[in-house]
């Protein structure tokens, strides 16, 4: 068994105790390999596994190694998430490389990936990034502002509506980080009460990650983005 097998069974163990200890069903949270900085072995690893999704913050990075991924030629589709900053240079590549975006948090954005989202594509998967914790330089709409640009995200011919995401910052167990947590949980309902205008799909919480993925399942996240959990420290390249 290698490292990344080991690693990605611990870490479901995890999940599957956080689903236990908050009364929820087994199977209804799903794991998001992040595999940024990691290169197309560790995918591999990951897929041999039977990790199907995968989650990528930097664009050309991700899209290189989807090309090494395709050419291993590895046991079913994997799904490809986009959960770091998209810029406007960059929509294309992610609209035609990508199954999923989770980082949508203006209107902008949302209408150049719908115009450029390959006809031959399903429509790209979206969450709405909301800031609940960061002030204003933080990526991610308000909370206040959430709802609105979801319904016209939903609205684009191109792209689907699935929910929302947050990062929020690192805390320490206890009622601070749960509180955090139910904010973002507030504005996923708000915005799934648009599936009673018949808007999109709204199934999808994307929120926790290696650190705080308990407290996460506890406030009802649906996804949960995991790196070094799965495949150890990440070292970035010197600027
Ligand atoms: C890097 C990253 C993760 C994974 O973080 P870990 O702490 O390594 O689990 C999750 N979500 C986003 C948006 C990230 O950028």
């Amino acid at each position: 068994m290698t490292t990344i097998d080991h690693n990605l069974q611990t870490v479901q163990a995890r999940v599957r105790q956080a689903c236990a200890d908050a009364g929820r069903a087994q199977g209804s949270v799903a794991l998001l390999a992040v595999s940024k900085t990691f290169g197309a072995d560790a995918v591999r690893a990951a897929a041999l596994a039977g990790q199907r999704c995968f989650g990528e913050n930097y664009i050309q990075e991700a899209v290189d190694k989807m090309a090494q991924v395709a050419a291993m030629q590895l046991p079913g589709p994997l799904e490809w998430h986009c959960i770091g900053p998209v810029q406007s240079n960059k929509t294309r590549l992610v609209a035609e490389h990508f199954d999923w975006v989770h980082t949508v948090d203006r209107l902008k954005t949302a209408q150049r990936l719908s115009d450029q989202r390959p006809a031959h594509l399903p429509p790209l998967q979206v969450c709405i990034q909301v800031n609940v914790d960061g002030g204003a330089t933080k990526a991610g709409v308000s909370p206040e502002d959430a709802v609105a640009l979801a319904r016209a995200v939903a609205a684009l011919p191109r792209l689907c509506l699935r929910g929302v995401m947050s990062i929020p910052d690192a805390l320490p167990a206890g009622p601070a980080q749960d509180a955090v947590m139910g904010r973002v949980r507030a504005v996923f309902d708000a915005v799934r009460a648009l599936e009673g205008e018949g808007l999109g799909a709204v199934d999808t919480l994307s929120l926790g990650m290696t650190a705080d993925l308990e407290a996460a399942v506890r406030a009802g996240s649906t996804l949960v983005r995991v790196g070094s959990g799965i495949f150890g420290e990440r070292h970035y390249p010197a600027a």
